[in-house]
């Protein structure tokens, strides 16, 4: 990746698994900020140079929305592509295509076949973890790729932390918690760990990122922050 984009590797899966590559940029410089919020040219200017100098054929973005819609890209695209169609989640098992989503607080998961070779990024705030956004990630392994559930990995990115994110008690009760009498915080990504345990993830399979977007200097757009930019998560398989 060239040294103009400001990104983290995801070191542990880069070992493990080099024929990916996964990671998420961040805000770098201060006076002009590395954003990837929208589709101007500025932004796309940056996605070209983001799939250009890792050596992809391009890079798939989808119209984010906080639903559970997956989006699967199996043909040779090319270049920068904008999915009409919403989507929270999309995967691939064809190598070449960057697979990106946007986020600034809600948290962005990897999940990796790595028997299939499959990779997979959803984007998970609140209202996906209640609607079970990581169910419908598991479930489409295993409908399209038959994959077995010890060959799934799963990274839980960059996201608000569970001493930053206070909600209200709506958002307890979507997420089937108690809901508490005040403003509390939750932990999305502990949620996350829980409901993809119980689907059958193997433990030492699941990773959680330390860094929160708000208070852990990561040097991250934040929502709660008041930041309005975006920084993308990306996964891929490399050609
Ligand atoms: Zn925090």
């Amino acid at each position: 990746m060239d040294s103009a984009v400001p990104f983290y590797s995801l070191g542990e899966w880069s070992e493990k698994f080099p024929w990916i590559l996964a990671g998420i940029t961040y805000k770098g410089s201060a006076t002009d900020p590395f954003d990837l919020r929208l589709e101007d040219q500025k932004s796309r200017d940056r996605m070209e140079r983001i799939w250009q100098s890792a050596g992809f054929g391009g890079l798939v973005r989808i119209p984010q929305v906080h639903g559970t819609d997956l989006a699967v890209h199996d043909s040779d695209l090319a270049g920068l592509i904008v999915l009409e169609d919403s989507a929270d989640g999309h995967a691939t098992s064809g190598p070449g295509m960057l697979l990106a989503i946007t986020v600034a607080d809600c948290v962005p998961v990897y999940l990796l076949d790595s028997e299939n070779r499959v990779v997979m990024l959803l984007h998970a705030g609140w209202r996906g973890v209640a609607s079970g956004i990581i169910n419908k990630g598991i479930e489409l392994f295993s409908e399209r790729w038959q994959s077995n559930l010890d060959d799934i990995y799963v990274h839980l990115g960059p996201a608000i932390c569970g001493s930053c994110y206070e909600v209200g008690p709506e958002v307890f009760e979507n997420l089937g918690l108690i809901p508490p009498a005040e403003p509390t915080p939750v932990n999305l990504r502990a949620i996350l760990e829980e409901q993809v345990s119980n689907l059958g993830v193997r433990e030492d399979r699941i990773t959680i990122s330390e860094h929160c977007t708000l208070c852990s200097g990561g040097d991250f757009f934040s929502h709660r922050k008041g930041d309005l930019g975006r920084q993308a998560a990306l996964i891929g398989i490399r050609p």
